[in-house]
């Protein structure tokens, strides 16, 4: 950037020397011309006052090389001439003709050789002859020629000032940026420039919501680790225990089994941390078709069935066809997940009810039951993985505590959302909008 802007400010003000140098030269030639011009008619005019009589006899402006005196006869015979260089017929000049036409006449003739320009003035004295005044003037390319060094020499001083500007200028913008990207945490750190403000605001953000990923990342390995070494350490004590021969015939049938209980533990913690991790890298829906949620509630109430005899639970399917275009799996496991919650965390002689909806564009899908509720102040924080509000009952019913994380992921791949209402002692309603 700095570089950038260093080449942007030398190529502007050696642009800017140029056109300056080129328009100044330009206006003084034109003004420098029209002096000369000037100039010449006024000392034609002093020249033919003063009387040519006495002029040629003047010493003193023989061979001047700064103006050239001619007076020609009224046949262009050649009179006198201070320079004695071209002394044939002048009838033919145009500066001649038009002060014998006129009574004057002016031009300007250029010289190749000499990079020179010659002014000519000519005026008809009233005797009948010609005095033609005329000097030597620089032509225009010279005229740049000359100024060509000073130009180069103006354009590396300000090359070098560029510089030493910009430098000091991209140095006293970019700091307080540089300040800001140190302390990218800090809100209360002002942003620069308003310019920035939106930029910044983002950055800040996404910086926040990388930390908070990490920070999320740390608390689910941790948890992970800790949820995993449960089940294991109590396989090991079982098998041990079995190992050394300390339980007798009975008891370690009933360890087998409480082994088998803690296997079955793991293996549905395993599959719930894989589920989450591809949920966690799926950004769209694949596989979709087209699906009756109202048809394939009923189908999974009576897969799920069998859990509600236990407790003596009532379950019921109301509402009407719904259909949304979907990935069938995901969404059998969201049912599966708030059933399988409704009848786990419900009470004995309980009821479940189930129901869905077109609503606009959308479908509603509602769960509830008249289970133990959960408190209000942890209703936000049961869609955290691994949080759990009864953590004995959870473990006893093969809970993993990740089954609410899978669903809130599952509704945000659809775009859709959730609502969780529940009382204490009274049951939960968890309403999904896909
Ligand atoms: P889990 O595998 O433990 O059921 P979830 O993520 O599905 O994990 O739920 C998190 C916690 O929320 C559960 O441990 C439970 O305490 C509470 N919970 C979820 N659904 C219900 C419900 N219908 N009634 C009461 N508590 C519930």
């Amino acid at each position: 950037m700095k570089h950038k802007i260093n080449l942007a400010m030398i190529a502007i003000s050696m642009l800017a020397v140029c056109i300056t140098m080129f328009s100044i030269t330009c206006v003084y030639y034109n003004l420098f011309g029209q002096q000369v011009k000037k100039d010449l008619r006024i000392q034609a005019r002093i020249l033919a006052a003063a009387g040519l009589s006495k002029l040629t006899d003047e010493e003193s402006l023989m061979g001047d090389p700064d103006i050239r005196i001619t007076w020609i006869s009224a046949k262009g015979e050649v009179l006198f001439d201070n320079d004695a260089r071209n002394l044939d017929n002048h009838l033919d000049r145009p500066e001649v003709r038009d002060a014998f036409l006129n009574g004057v006449g002016e031009s300007v003739r250029e010289s190749d050789t000499m990079n020179m320009r010659t002014f000519y003035y000519a005026v008809l004295l009233e005797d009948g002859t010609v005095l033609i005044v005329s000097t030597l003037a620089r032509r225009i390319y010279s005229v740049f020629a000359s100024v060509a060094a000073i130009v180069v020499l103006i354009i590396v001083m300000i090359t070098l000032l560029c510089v030493t500007i910009s430098r000091i200028l991209t140095g006293k913008l970019l700091e307080p940026i540089r300040v800001m990207a140190e302390d990218l945490d800090n809100v209360n750190t002002p942003v620069a420039y308003k310019e920035l403000e939106p930029f910044i605001t983002r950055i800040r953000q996404q910086h926040r919501d990388i930390l908070a990923a990490a920070k999320s990342r740390q608390d689910f390995t941790a948890n992970v680790s800790h949820e995993l070494k449960t089940p294991i350490t109590a396989i090991s004590g079982y098998a041990e225990l079995i190992e050394n021969k300390m339980v007798d015939t009975d008891s370690q049938i009933r360890f087998a089994g409480e082994i088998r209980k803690q296997a079955n533990r793991l293996v549905s913690l395993v599959n719930d941390i894989i589920r989450l991790s591809e949920l966690d890298h799926k950004d769209d829906l694949t596989d979709v078709t087209r699906i009756d949620l109202y048809e394939l509630l009923k189908e999974r109430m009576e897969f799920l069935g069998p859990l509600a005899t236990e407790k003596n639970l009532t379950l019921s399917v109301s509402g009407e066809s719904s259909f949304v275009t979907t990935n069938k799996g995901l969404v059998i496991e969201l049912i599966d997940n708030l059933v399988q919650n409704a009848i786990r965390y419900n009470v004995q002689d309980g009821s479940v009810g189930v129901c869905v909806y077109p609503c606009g564009m959308q479908v509603k899908l509602i769960v509830s039951d008249t289970g133990i509720g959960i408190p209000r102040e942890e209703q936000d924080r049961v869609f955290e993985r691994f949080y759990r509000v009864d953590k004995s009952r959870s473990r006893e019913t093969g809970g993993t505590g990740l089954g609410l994380a899978i669903v809130k992921h599952i509704v945000e791949l659809h775009g859709g959302s959730i609502q969780l209402t529940s009382e204490v002692g009274q049951g939960t309603t968890v309403c999904v909008t896909l």
